[in-house]
């Protein structure tokens, strides 16, 4: 039998500021890096992910994407098969055969990621230099970048973050005099980025790019003008790099919820200098619209407990929004990685005492999530399955990295996620 140990919680001025942490390291159950691709390839239209890996990681993502038969998806896998592993062939030659071949076939990549996996690390192939040098083949025409979706030591957002920092570096310097812009960092559903974009201009705030953008010749200037603004928590190292050329990172918390996305788009008003009037005329109908929808998921949602398994980064946001708009209890808010610059403004909504953990040892965690019984745990898939069969109620972490959650008109849809498996459990059990 095992002992299970909570930390002594301490109630902390601002929340969870000054909170203990448990850190955790042992077996993780989650899914790589090459996830990304499949919210990545729908986001930049003329781009191509082309994964250099094994049979197992094109199932993944042929899996992970249910792509339909007919559909020309923008990703494929190169695979490294028993030749190349025993160093029978030459990757590289393969490799440059593969890419001419799609390129020929698919002319309208304009961007072709080359995505490291677990196997072609083993072989040590240097897909950067494989990348410089079918640049400086296909070029004009068509860009070609890498990045590591390998997934023995992260966790499956860091995909996004590994891919836009690549893509940093082709972004054009600011002019010395350029006007203030903003930049939107982090993959948005095209639906919420215009959203984003009618509440930003009716700010009076025009100047605002999106990234990673839709199409990759829509390149962003960076530098000291720029203010960064992220919409997702797991890009530390693409801000890092951002803020590298000059751009500054406003401090805001994520935009989930009526609270989050008033204090982010608030932060970017602030920056702007948009008079308090303006910013008030702009939200305050998508706000109330968005109070009346949560107050139908509150029905449901108040007083139940929830446990967060760490894998998407979004816990700490999202427990934020679920325990201050839907008064649900929080049982333990388990996070791959603490960035706490990046959740400075979380940390500090979050209620004092919170159970915060970071990292993972699974079996200690899931005797802690069967210790507290909470009503709803968000999991990875791998842990889903058996906990419903032990009669817990589940919710995947990454379908909410799927679906547009971000912004005051997506705040009801958020909640539904949550009431739904709630409800059909409340009914299988009638
Ligand atoms: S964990 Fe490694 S081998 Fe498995 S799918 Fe991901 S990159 Fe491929």
């Amino acid at each position: 039998m095992s002992t299970v140990t909570f930390p002594v919680p301490v109630v902390a001025a601002g929340g969870c500021s000054d909170a203990p942490v448990l850190r955790e390291r042992g077996q993780h159950e989650v899914f790589c890096g090459l996830t990304g691709i499949i919210w990545l390839h729908r986001k930049i239209q003329d781009a191509f992910f082309l994964v250099v890996g094994s049979r197992t990681c094109a199932h993944l993502i042929q899996s992970a994407a249910g792509v339909m038969i007919f559909a020309e998806p923008r990703f494929a896998t190169a695979i490294i098969d028993e030749r190349d592993l025993a160093g029978l062939a030459d990757a590289n030659v393969e490799l440059d055969r593969v890419v001419t071949q799609l390129l020929a076939r698919r002319p309208e990549i304009k961007l072709l990621f080359l995505v490291g996996s677990c196997p072609s690390e083993v072989i040590k192939l240097d897909l950067s230099r494989a990348a410089s040098r079918l640049s400086a083949e296909h070029s004009p025409a068509v860009r070609v970048l890498n990045y590591s979706g390998s997934g023995i030591e992260t966790t499956f957002t860091q995909g996004e973050d590994a891919c836009l920092t690549s893509m940093v570096p082709g972004l054009p310097s600011q002019a010395a005099e350029a006007p203030l812009e903003l930049l939107v960092v982090g993959t948005l559903a095209d639906v919420v980025e215009d959203q984003f974009m009618r509440l930003f201009s009716s700010m009076g705030i025009e100047r605002v790019r999106f990234f990673p953008p839709r199409r990759a010749s829509d390149q962003a200037p960076v530098g000291p003008h720029t203010r960064m603004l992220l919409a997702q928590p797991f890009l530390a190292e693409t801000a890092r790099v951002l803020q590298a050329r000059g751009a500054v990172l406003l401090s805001a918390p994520f935009p989930l919820g009526v609270e989050g996305t008033s204090a982010w788009l608030q932060a970017a008003a602030t920056a702007f200098a948009v008079p308090p009037q303006r910013f008030e005329a702009a939200v305050s109908a998508p706000t109330a619209r968005a109070k009346a929808a949560l107050a139908r998921a509150k029905v449901h949602l108040a007083g139940k407990s929830i446990f967060f398994f760490p894998d998407s980064q979004l816990e700490i946001p999202l427990a934020r929004f679920l325990s201050r708009e839907l008064d649900m209890r929080l049982t333990e808010v388990g996070t791959p990685y603490l960035h706490r610059q990046h959740m400075a403004s979380e940390l500090a909504l979050l209620p004092a005492g919170t159970f915060l953990s970071e990292g993972q040892h699974v079996e200690n965690q899931l005797d802690r999530c069967r210790a507290a019984q909470p009503d709803i745990v968000v999991c990875g898939l791998g842990l889903a399955n058996p906990l419903e069969s032990e009669g817990m109620t589940t919710k995947w972490a990454i379908e909410l990295v799927f679906t547009p959650i971000q912004g005051f008109d997506q705040a009801g849809d958020l909640a539904e996620l949550f009431t739904r498996p709630l409800v059909r459990r409340m009914r299988l059990a009638a």
